[in-house]
């Protein structure tokens, strides 16, 4: 085991960056003596854009050593691993067996205890939910020492709080998930050109409930009638009789690695509203494919296709902002928000809208509404307008997903938040002393003061 390195570290976004004492443990004994050292954070595959998994001058537990497979239940679907086990690992041993992890979100580099500390979502949460309704149960390492099961019936308060509880309240060492049977790894995929917001809406309307998969480009830098234009990609699974026969040759086949790589952090200049415009072009016309069958890994992950695509924000870094917002009086409350972003003076890169079901955990993100995340290079004008639009986001109801947060202020996450004080009962139980403490926490005031 690697004896706690000092090193920058930062999320997907590199912004902020953090000194922290990185250690990487292999099993359950190096774990519980990582637990010894002194406060500390886990950490998997540093997917979540900002300070959820760096810990400054504290010590972070880099888990994506624990990545064994356990138990595998082939008649229920059922597959017992470690927390370290990334959505990568799952797909490319149970993909060609027919089974695909139930909740994919836009990228397959994501540990199963990451994908559990922030309950993420996909393009399909609207049918589906977050990641909760795949786990059935985990084990988790607490600040005493012992390692109970969580689960529905079990230890419930812990089970629903580390669903969005940011890995505060212990390391989550293993856990059993269902699958998804699949016939393929194919979707059936239909794009629409969305000319406006109320076009958007509309659309949603109409073709949610028959697709199981449904999720937005938006052009954020569109103004006045084409506000809220785009692409809205819709998708359901292929079953082996709808495929072509070019493809039924290989029905069950899995993604490549990708090779393709931004090898250095560009400079700022190359991020400018001429490049977004390019980028939005791009965009409009991939999104918009012809193509009717689709393979997963374009499906789900197109970003994965670069790897370290987010070294093209450039050294400054840049933050990820998603925000969900009620239903109800959503068409103007949108209008006002992308009216914002336009006139911010900030660039938008990839915008993504979506309409989300209910949600579950005690903290986590999603609710019934609309959903949108947008890029923005971290900039100083950006940092004055975070705090503005976080206000406008309060005001019509919402929050924001704090897997990819990396400015909001306390107060206005407790506003947005008023169940943190459930949550916070709930770590005060299982981490009396604070032994699990992060960046977020500390700025959240999710921490035992
Ligand atoms: C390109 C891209 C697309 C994305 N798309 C989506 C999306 O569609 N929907 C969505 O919801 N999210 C999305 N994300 C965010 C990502 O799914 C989450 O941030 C996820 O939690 C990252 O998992 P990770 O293994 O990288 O965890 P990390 O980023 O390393 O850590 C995330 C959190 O998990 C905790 N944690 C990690 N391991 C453990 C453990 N063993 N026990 C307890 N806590 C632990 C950490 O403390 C931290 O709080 C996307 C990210 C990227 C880069």
């Amino acid at each position: 085991m690697e004896s706690g390195r000092k090193k920058k570290l930062a999320g997907w976004g590199n912004y902020p960056v953090a000194e922290s004492y990185t250690l990487s443990p292999r099993d359950e004994q190096d774990v519980r003596s990582d637990l010894g050292k002194g406060v500390l954070i886990p950490r998997g595959l540093g997917r979540s854009y900002g300070d959820q998994a760096v810990n400054d001058d504290k010590y972070v537990a880099v888990c994506t050593k624990l990545n064994h497979f356990l138990s595998w239940d082939e008649p229920e679907g059922i597959l017992e691993c470690e927390a370290g086990v990334s959505l990568e690992e799952i797909i490319t041993v149970f993909g060609p067996k027919g089974w695909l992890p139930m909740i994919c979100p836009g990228t397959k580099y994501v540990t199963v205890g990451g994908a559990i500390a922030n309950d993420i979502h996909g393009k399909a949460h609207h049918i589906d939910g977050s990641f909760v309704n795949c786990v059935l149960s985990f084990t988790i390492l607490l600040a005493d020492g012992t390692t109970p099961e969580a689960s529905r019936s079990e230890n419930s308060d812990l089970f629903w709080a580390n669903f969005g509880g940011l890995g505060l309240l212990g390391i989550i060492l293993k856990a059993r998930l269902k699958l998804r049977k699949i016939e393929t790894t194919y979707f059936k995929q239909k794009s629409i050109v969305i000319r406006n917001l109320d076009h958007m809406l509309e659309a949603l309307d109409q073709y949610d409930k028959g697709y199981n998969y449904s999720v937005a480009w938006i052009d954020a830098l569109a103004k006045g009638k084409r506000l809220g234009s785009g692409v809205l990609t819709l998708g359901n699974a292929a079953k082996l009789a709808d495929l072509p026969e070019k493809l039924k040759a290989e029905p069950l086949r899995i993604h490549k690695t990708g090779k393709l790589r931004v090898p250095f952090f560009l400079p700022s200049f190359v991020l400018n509203g001429l490049s977004v415009r390019i980028l939005n072009r791009v965009i409009a016309f991939v999104q918009n494919s012809p193509k009717e069958f689709v393979h997963y890994e374009k499906f789900f992950f197109p970003l994965d296709a670069i790897n370290d695509w987010n070294k093209g924000y450039g050294k400054r870094g840049f933050i990820q902002y998603q925000f969900v917002i009620p239903e109800d009086n959503g068409k103007q409350n949108l209008t006002e928000i992308l009216e914002m972003i336009a006139a911010s003076g900030c660039t938008p890169f990839l915008n993504v809208f979506k309409r989300m079901g209910e949600g579950q955990g005690i903290l986590s993100f999603p609710f019934k509404g609309y959903t949108l995340a947008i890029d923005f290079p971290v900039t100083k004008a950006l940092l004055d307008f975070t705090p503005k639009l976080d206000a406008k986001v309060l005001a019509a109801g919402g929050r924001l997903y704090l897997g990819k947060d990396a400015l909001l202020h306390e107060t206005t996450f407790k506003a947005m938040y008023p169940q943190h004080t459930e949550w916070m009962a709930i770590k005060r139980k299982y981490d009396p002393d604070n032994r699990f403490s992060s960046n977020i926490s500390r700025r959240l005031g999710l921490d035992i003061r």
